[in-house]
């Protein structure tokens, strides 16, 4: 079977490993867009286009700590090294990300400066897929056949930015998190950060180490219980901006001279035709079995959608489930049957209060979502210690936002946990 593995970030790096592992006859081809593996963890000063006129991937700032203790963030067959401190930095990330490359010698599968621009199913109807790359530095196109598809292209790269009213009127300077990468931009501005999910909170702290004052503008119901700098003011939703000011849900309103969104991203798969038969629906991947299988075209995966959850090893348990199937261990269910459990999963998520665009959060029920991928293709689970110390790092960060990072801990089996 060919393979065509799309992107050489931390989920292509967990296809590679599974599929060169040599457990099935598979010939894998990995597309790389970029000169290095990483994906999102490779820290890029410049922000826009790069030099082949691409947008930049990352979204990776200078000063990013992880949210999530290593102990939780390796993969289940290679996880991060002994270190003194459980929370890393970027470059340690990225070089942990670089030694399992290596160890499974997956460097030589990646195309490196390939980037995909089509996939869709072969004319000929030979159930094959046919994929169009551009070779960035010879600037010459390529068409190959692959028997089935795994997309890995992350989905931290497309900003979802709220239509703000005043935006087009407002004088001063404003960015999305993309495109953030040190907090200088703000010495001395008052700055009100649209969003407080994890990350918009990460930075309203990241950046009130330089910036006068930072507004945090969310629209939660009860205000974040955590102790913030001083210079940092919750705020309720933005109404409107201004030449220069902006004015808040509850009628106040500050001078301010920068507007950050920390508003999310959107997926987005521009290179898959729409014969493919997979669309992105308010945020929602679809039609799709287990947040992950085409049900349209079940030779076509899409890996690493879930989000709040322990990436790498999901990518890990993501992919040899995938395998389980395309290699007849397992028989795929039918396709009314894979529509059913999906608009199910569906309708029991709005119940719960959530929206369309929440559909692949797993959060506090990451281990039902694991469990339910290991059971049904009778792979090795993950162990359930993993969502327990990710649960507990998740509480820690609500209401220590500013020393969570300072805890360390140490996994002593399969359920348990310590802190040091
Ligand atoms: C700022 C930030 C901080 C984060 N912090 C944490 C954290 O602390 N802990 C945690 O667990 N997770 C964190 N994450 C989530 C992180 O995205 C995942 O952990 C994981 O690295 C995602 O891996 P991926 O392979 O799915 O995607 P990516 O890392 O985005 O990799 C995708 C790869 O695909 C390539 N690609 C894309 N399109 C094409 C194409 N058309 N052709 C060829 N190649 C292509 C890209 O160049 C890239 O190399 C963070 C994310 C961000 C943005």
């Amino acid at each position: 079977m060919r393979i065509a593995v799309i992107g050489a970030g931390a989920a292509g790096l967990a296809a590679l490993k599974h599929c060169s592992s040599g457990a099935h006859d598979i010939q894998v081809v990995c597309y790389e867009k970029t000169d290095k593996i990483g994906g999102t963890w490779v820290y890029r000063k410049e922000i826009g286009l790069d030099r082949y006129g691409l947008p930049i991937h990352t979204s990776m700032y200078e000063n990013l700590r992880t949210n999530l203790p290593k102990e939780v963030m390796g993969y289940p067959d290679y996880p991060v090294p002994e270190n003194p401190e459980s929370y890393l930095t970027r470059t340690q990330m990225l070089e942990f990300l670089n030694s399992y490359c290596d160890h499974y010698n997956l460097r030589q599968y990646i195309r490196f400066l390939h980037n995909v621009e089509l996939v869709e199913p072969s004319s000929t109807g030979d159930r094959k897929w046919t994929v169009k790359v551009k070779d960035l530095e010879k600037n010459v196109a390529l068409t190959e056949s692959f028997d089935a598809i795994m997309v890995c292209n992350g989905h931290y790269f497309e900003p979802s930015m709220p239509n703000v009213k005043g935006h087009t009127s407002f004088q001063g300077l404003q960015l999305h998190s993309h495109d953030y990468r040190v907090p200088d931009i703000f010495t001395d501005k008052s700055v009100v950060v649209i969003g407080a999910g994890p990350s918009g909170m990460d930075l309203a702290l990241d950046i009130s180490r330089k910036a006068k004052r930072v507004f945090l503008s969310h629209h939660l119901t009860d205000p974040i219980g955590t102790v913030f700098p001083e210079n940092v003011i919750q705020k309720p939703d933005v109404k409107e901006l201004t030449e220069h000011n902006v004015l808040f849900a509850d009628g106040t309103n500050e001078p301010i001279d920068a507007v950050f969104y920390c508003t999310g991203y959107k997926y987005s798969f521009p290179f898959l035709s729409e014969k493919c038969g997979v669309r992105v629906d308010s945020n929602m991947v679809t039609p799709l079995w287990k947040h992950l299988i085409s049900i349209e075209n079940p030779s076509l995966a899409l890996v690493g959608l879930p989000f709040y959850v322990c990436a790498f090893s999901m990518f890990d348990l993501q992919v040899r489930f995938v395998l389980q199937y395309w290699f007849g261990k397992r028989d795929f269910p039918s396709k009314e049957d894979m529509l059913r459990e999906e608009t199910e999963e569906l309708k029991k998520r709005e119940k719960e209060g959530l929206r369309k665009k929440h559909f692949h959060l797993m959060g506090y029920k990451q281990h039902i979502y694991y469990d339910d991928l290991a059971n049904t293709a009778g792979i090795t689970p993950l162990p359930p210690v993993l969502s327990k110390l990710h649960d507990e790092s998740s509480m820690r960060f609500l209401d220590d936002l500013v020393h969570y990072r300072e805890r360390r801990y140490r996994i002593i089996d399969d359920y348990n946990f310590i802190q040091l």
